[in-house]
């Protein structure tokens, strides 16, 4: 578990993580869940690792196009938004699984929403919202591989 007072903190979280994932193997995709309601902080960690990665723009939710993809660092990412997905159907309409290729890494907000997704992810990541402050959250990190628990490792572990 982590805990961030700030979005600049939270944003710093996702720099780890980015900085963590172009140091895993590239043999295989890379995916990673985002769950937590409305506000809770998905997009801003995704914008704080795009951004570490050099990534100049604004990272807003791809609500309405569900994805949108950056090329950094000589990895394809590819930022998903599965809020407004109505079943896993709709998933494949937007070609989730040729997403999962080699040296490919998949941002996911709104994972939970489609169950097959959620099996997929290497690492879950729950932002919670923490009753003390507005400002407050808390990360809940959960592996589905051994790559995502070398993932959770390396962001738990740096400052
Ligand atoms: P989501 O994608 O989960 O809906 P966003 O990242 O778009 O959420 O929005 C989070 C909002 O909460 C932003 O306006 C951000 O500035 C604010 N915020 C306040 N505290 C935090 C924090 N600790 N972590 C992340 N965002 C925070
Ligand atoms: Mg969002």
């Amino acid at each position: 578990m982590l805990r961030t007072d700030s979005a600049a903190e939270t944003r710093e979280i996702g720099a780890r993580l980015g900085r963590a994932l172009l140091s895993a193997s590239a043999a295989q995709p890379i995916v990673i869940a985002l769950n937590g309601d409305l506000g809770a902080g998905k997009t801003t960690l995704i914008g704080g690792l795009l951004q570490a990665l050099g990534y100049q723009g604004t990272v807003k939710s791809p609500t309405y196009t569900l994805i949108e993809t950056y090329e950094l660092a000589g990895r394809e990412f590819c930022h998903l938004d599965l809020y407004r997905l109505n079943d896993a159907s709709e998933l494949e309409t937007l070609g989730f699984h040729d997403l999962l290729q080699a040296g490919t890494i998949v941002l996911i907000e709104w994972a939970e929403r489609v169950a097959p997704v959620l099996s997929a992810a290497d690492l879950s990541l729950r932002i919670e919202y923490v009753e003390t402050s507005d400002t407050a959250r808390a990360f809940l990190f959960r592996a589905g591989s051994e790559l995502g628990q070398e993932l959770a490792h390396s962001v738990l572990s740096s400052r």
